[in-house]
């Protein structure tokens, strides 16, 4: 009697599955998965074609270990780029999976205006990737927050959905609010570097109670894109003075100065 109800149950499930497959190979008939970038068909609903794909520019080994910028060649084991030694961050190490370019900027603002969640996890999935030195069991990953009124207008935190994803891929724990914006700042773009700086200083503060909780563990952040740095900096002094012990930066684009894309 029981094996027939186990039969019976195994039926049922396998009936489902089939239904729930017919319902996927529907939905991509009706809905054929598309590029994140261009919107050209693809094969699978979390990637790029072809042709965007060759477009990425992944930020890659030789790199200063601080500024996680690329060499144009090897400058031997721990080797610092003359920017780290000239004007030292108060992060201890960043890293990006790509360069900040036309593509990059498309994918950022897939992520970031429509309601694509799957753009997020194929950024996720590089971050992932190239910040793999700073990522494991005793890392914290907290994303730059947005300030409250900006969250309301946009209703999402792009940050904070690469932290949640990156968190699973690495198996690292995640704090969303142990660093607030409590002040609003005006948006970064077409700002220079001094006015950067500037603009988001003082614009963070760190939730004490939540910082008892770290235990010693690290804290990565966690953004979309770098540009002078002044955002993860501004949050990394925050920490630092707050006597957090190591601080890290992982973005998913980062912009590179010079043609070539290495410093
Ligand atoms: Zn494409």
């Amino acid at each position: 009697m029981e094996r027939d109800s186990g039969l019976v149950k195994k039926g049922w499930e396998g009936a489902l599955a089939v239904i729930g497959g017919l319902g996927a190979l529907v939905l991509d008939t009706a809905f054929p998965p598309v590029c994140l970038a261009c919107s050209d068909a693809v094969a699978t609903p979390d990637g790029l074609c072809p042709v965007c794909w060759g477009q990425l520019v992944p930020i890659s080994a030789p790199l200063c270990p601080v500024l996680g910028l690329p060499f144009a060649t090897d400058m031997g084991e721990g080797a610092v780029s003359v920017q780290a030694i000239a004007n030292p961050p108060p992060f201890d190490r960043a890293r990006s999976a790509v360069a900040y370019t036309d593509l990059a900027r498309k994918l950022v603002s897939t992520m970031k205006y429509s309601d694509r969640p799957e753009g997020a996890l194929f950024c996720a999935r590089m971050m992932a990737a190239a910040g793999h030195e700073l990522l494991g069991p005793d890392a914290v990953l907290v994303p730059i927050p947005l300030h409250r009124a900006r969250q309301f207008e946009r209703r999402y935190n792009q940050s904070a959905e690469l932290a949640r994803a990156i968190a699973r891929l690495a198996k690292c724990g995640v704090d969303n609010d142990l660093i607030v914006r409590h002040r609003r700042t005006i948006q970064q773009v077409g700002l220079k570097a001094a006015q950067r700086a500037r603009n988001v200083e003082g614009a963070f503060r760190a939730d004490l109670k939540r910082l008892d909780r770290l235990d010693g563990r690290r804290v990565v952040l966690i953004d979309d894109v770098l540009t002078t740095g002044a955002t993860v900096s501004a949050a990394a002094k925050v920490l630092k003075r707050a006597g957090v012990a190591r601080v890290d930066v992982l973005s998913f684009a980062r912009v590179v100065f010079d043609a070539d894309m290495t410093v």
